[in-house]
Parts: C-alpha cells; sequence; structure tokens
C-alpha cells in the first residue's frame, strides 16, 4: 500500500474507534435517561428501597427494549465501527440484561408487597396482566435467542423475532398506564421518544429500505463452480447504481430471486469473495451448508438479487497494520481471507504471509489455482500450507494445532496479525492456542460464520 493509503487507513482505523468509545458512551447515557429525568423531574419517590429498586429496574429495562430494534437495524453508523458480529452480539447481551431488569420488577414488588398475588393472582387488573403477557413473550424470546441453534432453524427464528415489537407495545401500554414514574409530562415525552425510535428503526429496516433495495436489484453476471460444492456468484449493480463500495474481507446480505417460490426473498449473510480493486461486480463464492446454499449451483446468469452491504470489520485496511499476517481458513472460511489476499496482491502490499488452510479433502480446496499464483507472485511475500484430513494426501495431514502452526511460522507469534475463520470447532481450539503462542488481542480477528 503507498504511504498515502496506509495513512487513510490508519486515519480510519482511529476515526473508528473514537466514534465506537462516542457511541458506548451514548448507548449507556440513554438507558439511563429514564432515571435520570424521573430523578430531577418527579418529586415524590417509592415509599420503600424494594420498591425503588424493582421501579428503577422496569424503567432501564423499557429504556433496553426501546433501544434493541436500533441496534439490529443495521444501522452503517455503529455497524461500521463495531463490526455487525459486535453490534450483533451486544444486542443478544442487552436482550438478556433486558430480561432480568424486567423478570426482577414484579418479582421485587411481591417482596415489597409481601404476597406473591402479583404474580399468581389471575385477578388482577387488565393492565397487569398486558405486562405480564409482554414479560412471558420476552422470557420466550429470550430464551429460543440463546438456545436458537439447538431449538429452531434460523429462518423461522428470524420469522419470530420479528414479532418483537409487540413486547415492547405490551410494556409501553403497561408502565404508560400503571408506572408509578411515568405520570408527567417529561416523562411521558421520553416514553414517547423512546418508543417512536424503536418503530421508525423497525419500520425502517423492515419495511422502507427493503422495499427500496427491492426497486433497484442487482443482476447475477455469472456463476462459476469452484469445487463439488462451491460456486461463485459474481454481481453486477443495475444500470445506474455505484459499483459497491468495501473493505476486503467484508460481507454482504444477500436475497436472491430466481423465480422459485420457495428460497425467493430468504436474505443470507455471505463474505464478498472478491477484492474492491476488481471492478465494477463483486462476488461471492457459497458453498453448500444447508437448504438454500444446496441450491447455489441452480443460480443462472441474469437472476436478480438483492444486495445490501457491506457489513464486518475482517480486513486488514481497517485493522491494526502489521508486516507479518497468519491466516488460518477452515473450509468456506477461506473467502474473506482470499478477499484480503486478493487486495494485498492488487495493491503490491509489501509483507509476509503465510495462509494455513484446511479442508477434508483435495477436492474441497477453494481457489487452489489462484492461491498458487498468489504465492508465485512478488508482493505479498505468500506461502500457502494444505492441511487435509485425509491421509492421502503428500502435504500435511490432521488439524491445525500448535505445533503445525509452529512449523509454519515459528513459535513465537508476538509480532503476527493473525486473521482466522472457520469452522466453530477449530476456531473455539485455536484462539486459546493463539493467545498462548504470544498473539494478543489487538492483533488477533476472527470471523464468524454462525450467529
Ligand atoms: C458473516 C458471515 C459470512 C458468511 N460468509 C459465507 C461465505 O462466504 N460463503 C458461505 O458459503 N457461507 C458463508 N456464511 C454462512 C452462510 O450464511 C450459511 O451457510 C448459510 O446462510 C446457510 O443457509 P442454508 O439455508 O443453506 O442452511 P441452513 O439449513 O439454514 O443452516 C445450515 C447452517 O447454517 C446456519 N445458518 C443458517 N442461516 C444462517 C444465516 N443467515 N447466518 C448465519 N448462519 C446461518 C445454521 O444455523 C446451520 O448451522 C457466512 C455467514 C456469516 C455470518
Amino acid at each position: 500500500m503507498g504511504e498515502k493509503g496506509s495513512q487513510a487507513a490508519g486515519d480510519r482505523r482511529r476515526d473508528s474507534s473514537s466514534a465506537a468509545v462516542g457511541f458506548v458512551v451514548l448507548y449507556a447515557l440513554i438507558i439511563m435517561l429514564p432515571l435520570i429525568v424521573s430523578a430531577l423531574t418527579v418529586e415524590r419517590i417509592a415509599d420503600s428501597f424494594i420498591k425503588e429498586l424493582s421501579l428503577s429496574f422496569a424503567l432501564v429495562g423499557f429504556a433496553i427494549l426501546a433501544m434493541q430494534p436500533v441496534m439490529a437495524a443495521r444501522l452503517k453508523a455503529i455497524t461500521h465501527h463495531y463490526g455487525f458480529d459486535m453490534v450483533m452480539r451486544f444486542h443478544k447481551a442487552m436482550a438478556v440484561v433486558a430480561v432480568m431488569l424486567v423478570v426482577a420488577h414484579p418479582i421485587l414488588l411481591a417482596i415489597d408487597a409481601g404476597s406473591p398475588r402479583l404474580l399468581i393472582s389471575l385477578e388482577v387488573s387488565g393492565i397487569v396482566w398486558f405486562g405480564r403477557i409482554g414479560l412471558l413473550l420476552l422470557l420466550i424470546m429470550g430464551v429460543m435467542g440463546i438456545w436458537q441453534r439447538r431449538l429452531i432453524d434460523f429462518q423461522r427464528w428470524r420469522l419470530g423475532h420479528n414479532s418483537a415489537p409487540i413486547i415492547l407495545v405490551l410494556v409501553f401500554v403497561h408502565s404508560w398506564i400503571l408506572g408509578y414514574y411515568v405520570q408527567d409530562t417529561p416523562m411521558q415525552t421520553l416514553w414517547v421518544v423512546l418508543l417512536g425510535a424503536a418503530v421508525v428503526a423497525y419500520v425502517m429496516h423492515k419495511v422502507v429500505w427493503p422495499l427500496r433495495r427491492k426497486a433497484n436489484l442487482w443482476n447475477v453476471r455469472s456463476v462459476k463452480q469452484e469445487t463439488h460444492n462451491a460456486w461463485t456468484l459474481e454481481i453486477e449493480p443495475p444500470e445506474g447504481t455505484e459499483p459497491l463500495e468495501y473493505e476486503p474481507g467484508q460481507f454482504q446480505f444477500l436475497t436472491l430471486y430466481r423465480g422459485d417460490d420457495r428460497y425467493d426473498g430468504e436474505e443470507h449473510h455471505f463474505t464478498i469473495s472478491s477484492s474492491p480493486t476488481s471492478g465494477p461486480t463483486h462476488t461471492s463464492t457459497i458453498k453448500v451448508a444447508g437448504d438454500f446454499t444446496s441450491t447455489i449451483g441452480e443460480t443462472k446468469d441474469g437472476d436478480k438479487a438483492m444486495v445490501q452491504a457491506p457489513f464486518g470489520r475482517f480486513s486488514y485496511t481497517l485493522n491494526e497494520p502489521g508486516d507479518r499476517f497468519l491466516m488460518i481458513a477452515g473450509g468456506i472460511g477461506i473467502t474473506p481471507l482470499m478477499s484480503n489476499l486478493r487486495h494485498m496482491r492488487d495493491v503490491g502490499l509489501d509483507v509476509d504471509v503465510t495462509l494455513l488452510y484446511a479442508n477434508d479433502t483435495e477436492a474441497d480446496i477453494v481457489f487452489r489455482e489462484e492461491l498458487d499464483e498468489i504465492a508465485a507472485g512478488e508482493k505479498p511475500r505468500f506461502r500457502v500450507v494444505h492441511v487435509l484430513s485425509e491421509e492421502d494426501w503428500d502435504g500435511r495431514t490432521g488439524r491445525v494445532d500448535r505445533d503445525l502452526i509452529a512449523d509454519a511460522v515459528g513459535d513465537d507469534l508476538s509480532r503476527h496479525m493473525v486473521y482466522l475463520c472457520g469452522p466453530e470447532d477449530m476456531m473455539n481450539e485455536l484462539m486459546p492456542v493463539l493467545e498462548d503462542m504470544g498473539v494478543t488481542p489487538d492483533r488477533l480477528y476472527n470471523e464468524r460464520f454462525w450467529l
């Protein structure tokens, strides 16, 4: 990368980390606003500490719930600084916090009253039922969210999750009518603003922006079979639309419209496997993993695609700079690393890169020829070590482990920037190994292909 390029990348990194801190402070302030506004504007206080605690939990719980659609709306202003997966993990973690606060609210009230009536009696007012039903739905959604992968197929979970705003409305009505601190104008104004922010974020994310994207579908320009179970789709913008602007290693939400009813409109994450240097089209390389991806080879030139991108920060241009890279890929986890490598090659980056690339069999290796071509080039100084599970192979076999990494690049990784993308087990196994070999968290980047 030239001097200007690396300075621009450095500026991007600095801007991003200060904005990231700013967002955390802003978020903390927003969820604490109900406590601040009620402390400043409401003169009465609850008649016991337990009741006060219960009401405070409910106020903060509502503010967190109202922020959930905003966090989930894929706002570039937020995802750009943290990475999409981090924002989603935060969204999940805050859902758990909200569940705990909202569950604690009636329990503390019952303790304060010295009777379980509020929790178990059927003879309570309709508006208490609003709160109860909201709480029950929240609990169901929380459990499904935490154990989604064990309990329910991802696309069904996503559909069910679309009903989350009902919870917010129930909790809003409950607190508007019963809320001890929500009876005066400043707090009521805050309540309407919080609900309004949630509704706007939800409607934009789920209705307005998708409709806009649907009115401007991209074209599948070519489909190339890479291996027995992986295909590369090349996608071009519709006439009059600028090519996608992205950094290497980022991903897109892709929805194909191929004229079959079953998967039309089903949105999936896929890494952009091309490099931003490659021209007006971009590609994703997709391996069969389940229902939808098993039909990917049926995609035809001229099919339509809805594209929402770019997301993610698994990009050497967005992260700390370095001159030695260790990349570790498992299976289709090669795609974001390939995008980074292609970019490094196209800009002639003067760095050393070693790729450890694990697959089950030789037939599973995607991009094999192109990797060899990059290795034959001058910059980056690049080497690929293929590792296969099958025994019948001249090269390395078995798993990527500490010995293999040490053989490839040495036992001390304290100067390497490490990029890791592969199956969940492999990543869970390797993260502590890499840390043990001297890779500090600011030099260890991973991309997860599951949510
Ligand atoms: C950031 C990111 C980048 C990705 N990049 C690529 C890529 O470049 N190439 C590639 O082949 N695959 C990639 N994936 C994985 C890809 O999204 C899933 O394999 C695909 O969505 C599975 O859909 P399916 O209907 O065929 O499988 P399903 O039958 O639905 O499920 C198969 C497996 O994939 C998981 N899954 C299903 N839908 C999703 C989803 N939308 N997001 C995450 N996991 C899901 C399921 O939990 C299950 O473990 C990426 C995933 C993420 C999160």
